[in-house]
Order: C-alpha cells, then structure tokens, then sequence
C-alpha cells in the first residue's frame, strides 16, 4: 500500500452518540483505524485506559504538548484532550484510513493541519433528546450535565464550519451515511 489513508474527524455535542455510530462504522468496517485520545479527565466505570482513553496526568499531559507530540488538543468542561500524533501519522502514512472523535476546537487545528481532512458534524435530533441521553448515561453529576449541555449550544453554533453534517437519528443509518461520505471522499 503507498496511497496514503483518509484522515476523518467526526465531531458531536457530547452525549450525541457518536460513540455507538462509530462503534457501528468499526463493525461494517474493521480495517478503520480509530485514534486513542489522550485525556487528564478521570476514567468512568467502564472506561479502560489506552482503549478508551490515555488516562494522563495534566503533568504528563503538558509533557506530551511540550514534547510536539500531540496532533492537536483543546480543553473542554475543564479537561485537556488531545490526539496524540505518532499512530495517526503512521496509520495515514501505511494507507489505512484514520478517524479523529474530538470537539470542535480540536476539529478546527487538525484542518488548519490537514486542510484534506473529512470533517464530520453529527447533529443530535433534538436538544431535549441530548439532555436524554446524558441523563440516562448516569455518567455524569447534574452539574457536569448542565455544563456539557452549554458547550454542545456552542458546537452546534460551529457545524457550519464542517464540510459535512450528519443527523444522528438512529446511529445506523449515520455509521452507513459517514461510510459512504469517506468512500466518495476518496475517490475526488
Ligand atoms: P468525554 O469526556 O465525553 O469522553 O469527551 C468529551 C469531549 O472530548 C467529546 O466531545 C470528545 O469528542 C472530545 N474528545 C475526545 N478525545 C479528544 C481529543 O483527542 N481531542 C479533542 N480536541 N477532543 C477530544
């Protein structure tokens, strides 16, 4: 293989359910190489760290930014995430198609990077649907459900910035829309 591999990034409110849509791709899809972030948020119950997440400390965190070795990182509802570089390069350089789950403010750095980047707005149905879904997922204090519900007012205000935007109504026929968008992406 020496083309080189599609960088997708799918951004979403928090809650939306990109999770399962791209849990869904993976399923139709397993050669997709999905990046492990890094994050200094603390793990949740079912979080297992360097599948989920790189669970670091804001030391080792800031030792990564400083080492040039992350893609891209924001701080969201008080906590630093970041993509972190060598995998991805290497993945994109071995042909493989790589996805980026990350917010907005990271979306924009990697196409500041990656101007060829397929960016991905998944749009969640409605906002009482988002509220929904973070209550249910019981993950998170009322006050972190509050706080994540205000950030996803401003993502959604920054959609327009993507070059595409998915409605996620059920996570099926997103994961098949976002599959056919990366196919055709390819092939301009
Ligand atoms: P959560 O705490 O719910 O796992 O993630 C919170 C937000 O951080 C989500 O919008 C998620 O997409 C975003 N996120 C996860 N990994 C990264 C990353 O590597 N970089 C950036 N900028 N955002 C990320």
């Amino acid at each position: 293989m020496n083309k080189k591999g599609c960088l997708t990034v799918i951004s979403a409110p928090s809650g939306c359910g990109k999770g399962t849509v791209i849990a869904e791709m993976l399923k139709i899809n397993p050669a997709l190489k999905l990046s492990v972030s890094a994050t200094t948020r603390p793990p949740r119950e079912d979080d297992v760290d360097g599948v989920d997440y790189f669970f670091l400390s804001r030391d080792a965190f800031q030792k990564q930014i400083d080492g040039g070795l992350m893609l891209e990182y924001a701080e969201y509802v008080g906590n630093y995430y970041g993509t972190p570089a060598p995998p991805v390069e290497e993945n994109l350089k071995n042909g493989f198609d790589v996805i980026l789950e990350i917010e907005v403010v990271g979306a924009r750095k990697i196409t500041e990077k990656f101007p060829d980047a397929l960016t991905v707005f998944l749009m969640p149905p409605s906002k009482e649907e988002l509220r929904r879904r973070l209550i249910n997922r019981g993950t998170d204090s009322p006050e972190v459900i509050e706080k994540r519900l205000l950030t996803a007012d401003k993502e959604i205000q920054e959609a327009v910035n993507f070059k595409t935007i998915v409605l996620n109504d059920y996570a099926e026929r997103a994961a098949d829309e976002i599959l056919e968008l990366i196919k055709s992406y390819k092939q301009t």
